[in-house]
């Protein structure tokens, strides 16, 4: 037991603790939203595998599934438990959290806290779901990782964020000092553009589900999803056009290749799913998308369309996976979450106020403030309704794997 007032602590912006109560009602938020969802349709997914499942889009993608439908979920992801005075990471305690919630509404959630990339982990999945979760009706791959052990080579491969062939500039926010500077960043040499393919390209997805038909484990008609992130033109030198895109663009090569195996085979899909810019640990990461997605809450607040993770993922659901008809694609057969953000209204007034941004009127002009507290929010901190004052038990335990 290990009682104690968790006070935020960072290391410039980011959050290098984590508080449990603050993450178990940003849990509690999201299954309220999820179980608003239209009612279980026909096609609602029973037994879902989401890789990349504690945080993010991951997490989203869970709860919706489980709350949202009834689903049994599966989830995996990679968190460090609590150490003594240590707390654990945000998506160690959202499980807990989740964990808990679904034992009380008697929902089937089981975990593996493991490297995702290894084989270790893949068979321990196959596993677990053969005795709890077979016929799997939809994989979602949500993963986001700095780096992956190649499971045939032993080679660790560090994905980077760079442009690509010529360095790049643009404002962005220089998030610990909240300045808006301008970045200037080199381009990535072939082998930065190589390892960022292994990380976060479509080979790991694609063993994912060659090991689960191998292993008879899908069901007739089942579908795999993995995410992508397109934007405006103007962030595309870092990410459609840079290393992350080449990444992205693997993934959808990977999307077409296996849903010609998993169509004609299991009348099954795998389809890429093109979401909206959020802050997740992930995306806060990248150079210019703070600034971009300070602007982007903003503007899609006073519109009155802004998502968060959840509600992307519950309009996933709703429109393109319980839906009758089969889920309507764009001309390159890809889902499409972002398709309010990429308004022409709402980017035309992004692109208007993006060039009046400066340090000083950081705060009118964008929403940096909303930024900073979903950010905050994301390890659990200032989340509306929990004391801080108050000592909080860090040492919860996710009971073991299944
Ligand atoms: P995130 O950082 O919130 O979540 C990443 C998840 O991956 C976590 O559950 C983490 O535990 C897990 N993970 C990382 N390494 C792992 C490993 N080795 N083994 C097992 N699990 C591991 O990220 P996110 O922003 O939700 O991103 C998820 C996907 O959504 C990515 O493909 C991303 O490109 C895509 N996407 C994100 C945005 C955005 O704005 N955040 C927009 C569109 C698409």
């Amino acid at each position: 037991m290990s009682r104690q007032v968790i006070k935020r602590r960072s290391r410039g912006f980011i959050c290098v603790n984590a508080h449990p109560e603050g993450c178990r009602l940003n849990v509690e938020r999201q299954i309220t939203a999820a179980e608003q969802a239209p009612p279980p349709r026909e096609r609602a997914p029973r037994n879902v595998l989401v890789v990349g499942a504690s945080t993010g889009y991951g997490l989203a993608s869970r709860i919706a599934a489980g709350w949202g439908y009834g689903a049994r979920t599966l989830g995996i992801f990679f968190e460090r438990p609590p150490d003594d005075e240590k707390t654990a990471t945000a998506g160690y305690y959202n499980t807990v959290a989740l964990d808990q919630r679904a034992k009380r509404d008697d929902l089937l959630a089981a975990h593996i806290n493991g490297d995702a990339f290894s084989d270790e982990c893949k068979r321990e999945a196959i596993e677990i779901v053969r005795r709890e979760f077979s016929p799997l009706d939809l994989i979602i791959y949500s993963l986001a990782s700095p780096k992956r052990m190649h499971p045939r080579t032993g080679v660790v491969h560090n994905s980077v964020l760079k442009p690509i062939g010529q360095a790049y500039s643009n404002r962005t926010i220089e998030l610990d000092s909240e300045k808006v500077v301008n970045v200037t960043l080199p381009p990535a040499s072939e082998k930065e553009i190589a390892d960022t393919v292994a990380v976060m390209g479509g080979e790991d997805w694609r063993i994912w589900i060659d090991a689960l038909a191998k292993e008879g484990l899908l069901a007739p008609g089942a579908r795999t999803l993995a995410y992508s992130y397109i934007g405006p033109e103007m962030t595309w030198p870092i990410y459609r056009d840079g290393t992350i895109g080449r990444a992205k663009n693997d993934l959808e090569q990977t999307a077409r290749s296996l849903d010609a195996f998993l169509s004609p085979k299991f009348g099954g899909r795998a389809l890429i799913c093109v979401n909206k810019a959020v802050v997740t640990q992930a995306s806060a990461a990248i150079p210019v998308v703070p600034l971009y997605i300070s602007l982007l809450i903003k503007v899609m607040s006073e519109k009155g369309l802004e998502e968060g993770p959840i509600e992307q993922m519950r309009r996933l659901f709703a429109n393109f996976l319980t839906a009758r008809a089969d889920p309507k694609t764009d001309d390159a057969n890809r889902l499409r979450l972002d398709d309010r953000e990429m308004s022409t209204d709402v980017q035309a007034e992004i692109a208007r106020l993006w060039p009046q941004v400066t340090t000083e009127n950081l705060r009118e002009v964008t929403d940096f403030a909303g930024f900073q507290r979903q950010f905050r929010n994301l390890f659990g901190f200032d989340v509306e309704g929990v004391d801080y004052e108050r000592p909080v038990e860090t040492d919860t335990e996710l009971p073991p794997e299944r």
